[in-house]
């Protein structure tokens, strides 16, 4: 009998400690939530860099009572009466920290009819139960793997059972919501990149563009509807710095030359590039429309040919010029050469452009 006091008041104990330390933890959690000044992204955001685990429950109950606590009924943004109550229905929003359901009030206006969401709109919701945060996530992996690997991942870390093809969704909307803003550095940025390059260099430095295209296929969002192939055009930017290169920017993304050119067109209005600062060059497979593209918004730029798709167009010069395939071949074999130690004066060719440079 003894032994078993013991072990009661031991546990008593514990128990005494826990509900200490659950004290504590729940009023730094009613901080950290601080609804409905915070949108469900900012407060699992919070909750997460101070929690890496959290029961989702308890958060959901402070969630639910920090909403019920502070808001009343709404007035009608659009008339000013005072929304009257109708329902209220549970939404399931699934986070990286598990699943919470929030029971959100709907109101009607009783003048003009309006509905009110206030809980869903405080805490800015996403439609569906997958929430930003879950979001966020899906694209960083969905921007690094295939849909298939992101979702597995996802499901091994967070048990969530998403599908490739709900990942695909999360990120393309991510991704056409994306401005040239967020995937560049700001030209104080860049400015400063070119300002450290360019000490002790008498000549300005010089900025590598290149840009191509590439067929990919393209899952068909309607049903019945065969998959098919697009263009996806990507632009990269770099500086020479002597015998490294510092990446600047880069931009990949499925468009026409017209949506291409509303990007070369931004970055040369943005003035995100410092013409006066730099040389200027674009390394491209020779194709008319990137050239007419660049030409058009930096004209100062020089062209220049890879030296691979160069090669590439050697063989058909052969073709036409030597009678012979052992002459073609050894022509071919001693320009290659000649071009690839940037000895292009020495090929018996005039080629446009005029000067070729390795790619790294
Ligand atoms: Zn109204």
């Amino acid at each position: 009998m003894a032994a078993v006091r013991k072990i009661r008041n031991w546990s008593k104990c514990y128990k005494d400690m826990y509900d200490n330390i659950l004290d504590q933890k729940i009023a730094h959690i009613i901080q950290c939530v601080d609804a409905p000044n915070n949108t469900l992204f900012e407060i699992i955001d919070k909750i997460r860099k101070e929690y890496p685990s959290i029961d989702p429950e308890l958060v959901q109950i402070i969630i639910q009572g920090e909403l019920d606590r502070h808001m009343s009924a709404p007035t009608c943004t659009c008339c000013g009466a005072k929304a009257h109550k109708k329902y209220s229905k549970k939404k399931e929003c699934v986070t990286t920290i598990g699943t919470i359901v929030i029971q959100c009030p709907y109101y009607a206006c009783p003048k003009c009819k309006n509905v009110h969401t206030p809980y869903e709109d405080a805490l800015n919701l996403r439609d569906g139960k997958y929430q930003y945060d879950v979001q966020k996530i899906a694209s960083l992996f969905g921007a690094k793997e295939t849909f298939d690997e992101a979702a597995e991942m996802m499901n091994e870390i967070y048990r969530f059972g998403i599908s490739a093809d709900t990942v695909h969704k999360l990120t393309n909307q991510v991704a056409d919501e994306i401005s040239l803003e967020e995937i560049t550095p700001t030209s104080q940025e860049i400015y400063k990149i070119i300002e450290d390059i360019s000490e002790e260099n008498y000549r300005r430095p010089v900025l590598v563009f290149s840009a191509d295209g590439a067929m990919v296929p393209i899952r068909t969002e309607d049903k019945g509807q065969p998959h098919h192939w697009r263009e996806a055009k990507g632009i990269r930017g770099y500086l020479l710095d002597k015998d490294k290169i510092v990446h600047l920017l880069s931009w990949h993304q499925i468009s026409n030359v017209t949506e291409f050119r509303g990007f070369l067109a931004e970055l040369r209005d943005k003035d995100i590039i410092p013409l006066d600062k730099i040389r200027l060059c674009f390394v491209g497979d020779g194709a008319d429309w990137i050239w007419d593209c660049v030409k058009d918004y930096f004209p100062t730029c020089r062209q220049v040919l890879d030296y691979f798709h160069c090669s590439e167009h050697l063989h058909d010069f052969a073709k036409h010029q030597f009678v012979g395939s052992k002459k073609a071949d050894e022509w071919i074999e001693q320009t290659k050469v000649r071009l690839f130690h940037n000895n292009a004066s020495h090929s018996h060719a005039r080629f446009e452009p005029v000067a070729f440079i390795n790619l790294p």
